[in-house]
């Protein structure tokens, strides 16, 4: 089978392993010669900012990462064995900001990254670049080579004022109250090569439990991929479940949109043109949206094991619906 999976970070990444597992695809090529199955991930780039002088893309490294044996299990980003020389030594130099947690150890890939985007390449062929190294066993492509950046209107008592997400996310925790959040950039940016032809060969498309407005919502925001992928027998898992996020803030961005915290307004929010299934935790078993197949099993990736058993049940979902759908 060829899945494609637009995927934000932790929730993506961790998805994805279990998803690769499922398939069977766990060799580190991504064309898996055993199974013929593959899985071509468009990685959200909305969270993507510029410090120091260096292009951080956390999404993308969260999954190369995760998917290269190189994570920090713990903490869902970032590296194992990380150190924080760096940053020490910037904030001794005042240098703002303070509260990015950049480590050593994933300096140096975005020190790889900042010096080939200054040489003239392209965001994908960076992200190639990397995966030589971390041989994520999926072919990961940013959902564009262009710049876009998802920015936060808050009013933090001196007026409205936009700022970046990564800036309302980590410094205020999205304790902020966002008024609206914007993809700058998204209107003239253009799906990165080789995305809308994966999607065109695709089986299926499988949403995995990511941030719907600012990782799964960014990467549908460019414009053509929604439609692309509309074509195709779509299946999501909710990141919600029983009314909240499993982890991470979640509810503050849905809020800001005006969709409610709970799988079946998701569900409804992401729309029955894009998604034929969808599923939601055992509680939420009664969750119904017009239009879109919901089924509920248990959806915690407490263990490789349960997170393998989510994405199967996601493939069969897709495999099922596939017969029907169109
Ligand atoms: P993202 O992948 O970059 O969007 O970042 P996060 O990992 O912060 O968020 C992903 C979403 O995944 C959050 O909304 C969480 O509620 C959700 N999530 C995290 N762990 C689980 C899980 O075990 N099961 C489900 N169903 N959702 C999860
Ligand atoms: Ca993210």
């Amino acid at each position: 089978m060829r899945i494609v999976v637009p995927a934000g970070g932790i929730g993506g990444a961790r998805f994805l392993r279990g998803l690769k597992a499922a398939l069977g695809t766990d060799a580190p090529a991504p064309e898996d010669q055993t199974t013929g199955s593959s899985i071509t991930v468009i990685g959200n780039t909305g969270d993507d900012i510029t410090l120091f002088g260096l292009r951080i893309c956390p999404d993308l490294d969260t999954v190369m990462y995760t998917l290269g044996g190189g994570i920090n299990e713990e903490q869902g980003w970032g590296r194992t064995d990380e150190s924080f020389t760096v940053k020490e030594e910037l904030a001794a130099y005042g240098m703002q900001p303070t509260w990015f947690g950049l480590g050593d150890r994933d300096t140096a890939t975005h020190i790889v990254r900042a010096q080939m985007l200054a040489a003239g390449y392209p965001l994908s062929a960076v992200t190639e670049a990397l995966c030589d190294r971390w041989r994520p066993g999926v072919r990961l492509l940013p959902m564009t080579d262009d710049q876009v950046e998802t920015h936060v209107v808050v009013d933090g008592g001196q007026g409205r004022r936009a700022i970046h997400f990564q800036e309302w996310w980590i410094r205020h925790r999205a304790a902020l109250p966002a008024e609206q959040i914007v993809s700058v950039g998204a209107e003239s940016a253009k799906p990165a090569p080789g995305v809308l032809a994966a999607i065109a060969e695709a089986d299926a498309v499988i949403l995995p439990p990511s941030n719907p407005v600012v990782s799964v919502g960014s990467v549908l925001n460019v414009p053509g991929m929604r439609e692309a992928m509309a074509d195709k027998t779509v299946v999501g898992v909710s990141p919600i479940i029983g009314g909240a996020p499993v982890r991470g803030m979640a509810d503050a961005c849905l809020s800001a949109i005006g969709v409610e915290t709970s799988a079946g307004a998701v569900a409804e929010h992401l729309g029955a043109d894009l998604l034929d299934g969808w599923l939601v935790d055992e509680a939420d078993a009664g969750t119904a949206v017009e239009g879109i197949e919901v089924r509920s099993r248990p959806l915690y990736m407490t263990g490789p094991e349960e997170t393998e058993a989510i994405a199967r049940a996601a493939v069969d979902l897709a495999v099922e619906l596939a017969g029907t759908d169109r």
